[in-house]
């Protein structure tokens, strides 16, 4: 019986050996299926239980109680942070389904995974000074939001998820705010990985070209000097002309600000709101792909299979430069004195870049209405020079101080600093300080919420210096720390995602107290025997101003509005700041 058995465990070691360099997964893309949460979850739980070097974790919660998956290729058995950090690797982070709907990147990051792990092609070289780390599905209730009637302007994969998640939010609009537990998490993964680079995986329905897909790179405007710099020269060239060499070119992200894309593309500017701004707040270069609609499937997700390995590979082989120039920018935010919170797209600058387009047509039928409509002639591919527009103009800077007085009461902004690992010390007793702090001059708000808030657009402020007692227990938090990034764009409140925009201060809006014409007589007559300046001041406007004099309660309304009767609270925006 023995050496049967020796024969029998040789042919199955070199069975499974075998096994392990042919693929584990079977994926459905060419026949228009996209895998379910629990298909997902399995196939990565199959690449776990094959392969040593790679794991599935589980990393907090998502609103439909389900956890967040990440899973991590490393070359070797080492999956703790910290470590891979120590040996001087670069961590890529690719997060997929964020709007469920658009779901390529979840069936290119499986088969990546699948084949990095069984090194096809020699893949696996990348993993020698690269860890790459995916979130399978980000918007977990969205994607078991399964039907074939979720994206109207799309016709396959036959069935798909739900843009919006289990608490009906759009993820990829939530990520400062961060109301969901997806969110939440996401930042815990955010700022225990560190990712130097990072992608996010969509589709668009824009318009129609002859590309499968399409990048929003980082935007310039968003990172310090040094690393746009590197954005510049080196990231976005080597991805462009490195997709060029493969089956899919790339184009940027199809916005077209005339009438016609031939007219003329622009660049996207995604603050922090966005999972690319997001990254930029802590020098992590993130981009976003967008695979267009209108080609097939299969290509869509071969493209964005492609745009994958042309990532991780410009990753591996500049480990060195990416983590030098994240290194130097953080030197440079720190050092910052004025910090850009306005950006505007520069319509003067352009430069020209290939496009292969379709004709747009402007009465073309519809087969649906027999009415004329805009679209695009398919039997009428161009290859044209078009105009690209990707500078933005910084129009507003604030002033970076050195520390920012949070009260203790914001308990859901502290627990987004926990989250995010923020330095920050808190008042040992009540003590005085001579504070600057903004007052909230003017600002607009929808009359509709947006995405769970009543966003506020168009802040106006103007600044004090003032003596103000901070209690024990409120925080102090250093801006000059490598996070510089998120505390301002936070803390700012013109900054176009910070808590005030997204109504975390909306308490100090409305006035506390006020005056009755009759019962605040009493008090204001006393005030104006006690100020005798103010009270020449008061007559003199009665003397020059007929209509004024004649109103009891615009008389009562001056006194009360121009001394320290009015609560210096209202409009006050409680975080304040020392600067230099
Ligand atoms: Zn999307």
């Amino acid at each position: 019986m023995k050496p049967i058995k020796i024969t029998l465990f040789i042919l199955l070691l070199s069975f499974s050996l075998f096994a392990q360099k042919q693929p584990l997964l079977h994926l459905k893309y060419e026949q228009n299926y996209t895998p379910t949460y629990s298909e997902v979850i399995e196939m990565y739980q199959l690449l776990d239980k094959n392969y040593a070097n790679a794991t599935l974790l589980e990393k907090g919660l998502t609103d439909c109680g389900k956890p967040l998956h990440l899973f991590v290729i490393n070359s070797e058995p080492e999956f703790s942070p910290e470590k891979i950090r120590q040996h001087g690797k670069t961590i890529l982070l690719i997060n997929n389904g964020i709007h469920a709907g658009e779901p390529e990147g979840i069936d290119a990051s499986l088969e990546f995974a699948d084949d990095i792990l069984r090194n096809n092609g020699g893949m696996a070289k990348i993993l020698e000074n690269t860890v790459i780390i995916i979130i399978p599905v980000y918007n977990i209730g969205g994607v078991l939001n399964r039907s074939a009637y979720n994206r109207s302007g799309q016709t396959t994969p036959y069935e798909t998820g739900f843009r919006g998640n289990y608490a009906n939010l759009d993820l990829n609009r939530d990520f400062t705010k961060c109301d969901s537990e997806n969110a939440r998490s996401f930042s815990q993964i955010f700022a225990e990985w560190n990712p130097d680079i990072f992608l996010d995986t969509h589709t668009t329905n824009g318009s129609d070209h002859q590309y499968s897909i399409t990048l929003i790179p980082p935007s310039f405007a968003l990172y310090p000097p040094v690393m746009e710099k590197f954005i510049r020269n080196n990231l976005i060239p080597d991805l462009f002309s490195e997709m060029k060499k493969g089956k899919y070119e790339l184009i940027p992200y199809v916005n077209y600000i005339f009438d016609d894309p031939r007219k003329g593309i622009a660049a996207e500017h995604e603050g922090p709101r966005y999972s690319s701004g997001f990254s930029s707040m802590f020098h992590s270069i993130g981009m976003i792909t967008e695979n267009q609609i209108y080609r097939d499937y299969a290509d869509r997700v071969k493209s964005c299979y492609q745009f994958i390995q042309v990532l991780a590979e410009f990753t591996a082989s500049n480990s060195e430069p990416i983590k030098k120039s994240r290194a130097d920018g953080i030197k440079e935010s720190m050092l910052m004195n004025q910090y850009p919170v306005a950006f505007e797209l520069d319509t003067t600058k352009f430069r020209m870049i290939e496009f292969k387009g379709y004709e747009a047509v402007k009465d073309q039928i519809s087969p649906v209405t027999g009415l004329a409509r805009f679209g695009y002639d398919v039997s009428k591919p161009y290859t044209d020079k078009v105009k690209y527009f990707d500078e933005f103009k910084k129009t507003e800077y604030v002033t970076v101080p050195e520390f920012y007085f949070l009260p203790q009461n914001y308990r859901e902004i502290i627990e987004k600093l926990d989250l995010l690992k923020i330095s920050y010390s808190r008042l040992k007793k009540d003590t005085l300080f001579e504070v600057t702090v903004d007052y909230i001059d003017d600002f607009s708000s929808p009359a509709k919420p947006y995405n769970g808030h009543y966003y506020h657009d168009k802040v106006t402020t103007h600044s004090e210096k003032q003596r103000i007692e901070f209690y024990a227990g409120d925080l102090v938090i250093p801006v000059r720390q490598e996070k510089i990034k998120y505390l301002l764009e936070m803390f700012e409140p013109k900054a176009s995602d910070s808590f005030f925009r997204w109504n975390f201060f909306d308490n100090i809006l409305d006035q506390r107290e006020y005056f009755s014409s009759y019962g605040f007589e009493a008090n204001a007559l006393k005030y104006l025997d006690e100020q005798p300046a103010f009270k020449s001041k008061f007559q003199e406007k009665q003397k020059t101003d007929p209509e004024f004099a004649r109103n009891h309660r615009a008389l009562l309304a001056y006194i009360y509005n121009n001394t320290e009767w009015l609560e210096k609270t209202w409009k006050r925006y409680p975080v304040g700041k020392i600067y230099r």
